[in-house]
């Protein structure tokens, strides 16, 4: 069927779905976040492409029913597994303006709405995370991408002190490039490191214990004896812990040796919303560039994220297309973002970020944060209270680090026995948290950085998490 022909009903599938919409928010709070016969329902997807398609009105009633039945709840309550925010209302109904729009974000000329609106959310996301307002920025698709620009920025930085343009001639002849972490350090920023060309196992990871905190007089002389610019990866947020690298000190040596600092800040960095935690993030501005998500902890939908440079110029440096006759810095109005970051065509991702700060300003923000520190550390004293729950770190921010330990199982069977526990829980589906192994140990990690999570959501957690567990300590009798 050709398109052309339902011009008309557009107005209609899209009435459709916000009628959907209601139903769906009014029960995400109870809606499991995993639905048996999910799987059956996905099976059915694998079908040929239709030679005569059915209609607009048909085509998205079927993707609204099979939703109803497989979509995973992770923008309700009860996902606690990885980091995954929610999408406040204002987030939510920024991004279907994205879509009903269908704004072009790369250049100023396809869309000044949607550069204004960047402009506009860089500033404010600045303002909020205490960056100063003379930092540039772009906002990406996720903190992998924030890393990978970050990074790249950090690399062509890293081959001029060579004497090289690498985005010219490429890595052939120089150096392998020296990248220093703590064990804290994410896939992500590996995976940055591969994609350019650096090396996924470039890293030097510079740990003092099995949990990978900084050894900082082993940075100082591992870039002492690199002779020449290094990079160095610092970690605002470890997603086993939510414990922080020390900025501050890492900025020091990396003064003293002349490196490039780049902070991986993609839920940490919301820690500068809140008195109680901002000093986690003590010497963020002494950065070279810093990295975040808007997914996570700012509840935009997916995908958002934002990378910012203290040296304005690096990133339209960095990406500026060639024979482009002037570099954007972030005075002009009149900014092409496809310029200062890796994507051309771009969504009009700032839509969504404006919306949601424009709703709910600084306070609500603060609000949101502080509730889910809150929220945390009391599912940190549950887990302490239980008598079959051990709780294996301080809970700092969002995340709670623990494991199911009743008594009687040897320490050897612990790491099996939770592992069990995990895949129970997923399978179960009134609440999700998936297990890590982090400081040789198999435990869950839940992070809290939802809107819609309270503590009876939390408390669930705990309880479910016993009711399971104890089935397998019974079985295994
Ligand atoms: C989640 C996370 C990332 C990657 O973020 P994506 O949005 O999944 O690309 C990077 N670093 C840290 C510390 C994270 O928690």
């Amino acid at each position: 069927m050709d398109p052309l022909r339902e011009r008309s009903v557009t107005g209609d599938v899209l009435d459709s779905v916000a009628a959907a919409a209601h139903g769906y928010l009014s029960g995400v709070d109870e809606r499991p976040v995993s639905l048996p016969g999910a799987a059956e329902v996905l099976a059915e997807l694998h079908r040929p492409l239709p030679e005569e398609g059915v209609g607009a009105a048909e085509s998205v009633a079927e993707l609204l029913r099979v939703t109803d039945l497989a979509a995973t709840t992770s923008s309700g309550p009860r996902f606690f597994h990885f980091v995954v925010g929610g999408s406040t209302p204002a987030a939510m109904a920024g991004d279907w303006v994205a879509s009903l729009t269908d704004q072009v974000g790369g250049l100023w000329t396809s869309s000044p709405l949607a550069t204004t609106l960047e402009t506009v959310a860089l500033g404010w996301l600045k303002d909020l995370f205490g960056l100063p307002e003379s930092w540039g920025g772009v906002l990406t698709p996720s903190a992998t991408f924030a890393n990978l620009t970050g990074l790249a920025a950090a690399r062509r930085w890293w081959a001029g002190r060579h004497g090289r343009d690498v985005l010219a001639d490429g890595l052939a002849g120089l150096p392998a490039m020296p990248v220093f972490a703590s064990g804290y350090v994410h896939p992500s920023v590996r995976k940055a490191l591969q994609i350019l060309g650096i090396g996924r196992d470039s890293v030097t990871v510079c740990a003092r214990d099995d949990a990978g905190r900084i050894d900082l007089e082993r940075l100082d002389r591992e870039l002492a004896a690199a002779g020449g610019p290094a990079v160095v990866v610092a970690c605002a947020g470890e997603v086993n812990t939510g414990d922080f690298d020390p900025i501050d000190a890492m900025a020091d040596v990396c003064e003293r040796h002349g490196a490039w600092l780049h902070v991986d800040g993609a839920f940490g960095l919301f820690a500068a919303l809140s008195p109680r935690t901002a000093p986690l993030l003590a010497g963020v501005t002494r950065a070279n560039s810093v990295a975040a998500d808007g997914h996570k902890w700012l509840n935009v939908p997916y995908e958002s994220g934002f990378v910012f440079v203290r040296d304005p110029e690096v990133l339209a440096e960095t990406f500026g297309g060639w024979g482009v006759p002037y570099l954007a810095s972030m005075d002009d109005q009149q900014i092409d973002y496809n310029q200062l970051g890796p994507e051309s065509s771009r969504r009009a991702r700032a839509l969504p970020i404006w919306a949601t700060l424009r709703a709910y300003g600084r306070d609500g923000h603060r609000a949101m944060v502080e509730r889910h520190l809150d929220v945390a550390a009391h599912l940190g004293k549950v887990v302490e209270a239980a008598p079959d729950l051990e709780l294996l770190a301080p809970v700092g921010l969002c995340i709670v680090f623990f494991r199911y330990r009743p008594d009687g199982v040897p320490e050897e069977e612990l790491d099996e026995l939770n592992a069990a526990v995990g895949r129970a829980l997923l399978a179960d589906g009134r609440v999700y948290a998936g297990t890590t192994v982090h400081r040789g140990m198999t435990a869950f990690r839940p992070a809290i950085v939802n809107w819609r999570t309270t503590e009876t959501d939390v408390e669930l957690l705990a309880e479910v998490i016993r009711e399971l567990g104890v089935r397998f300590v019974q079985d295994g009798r």
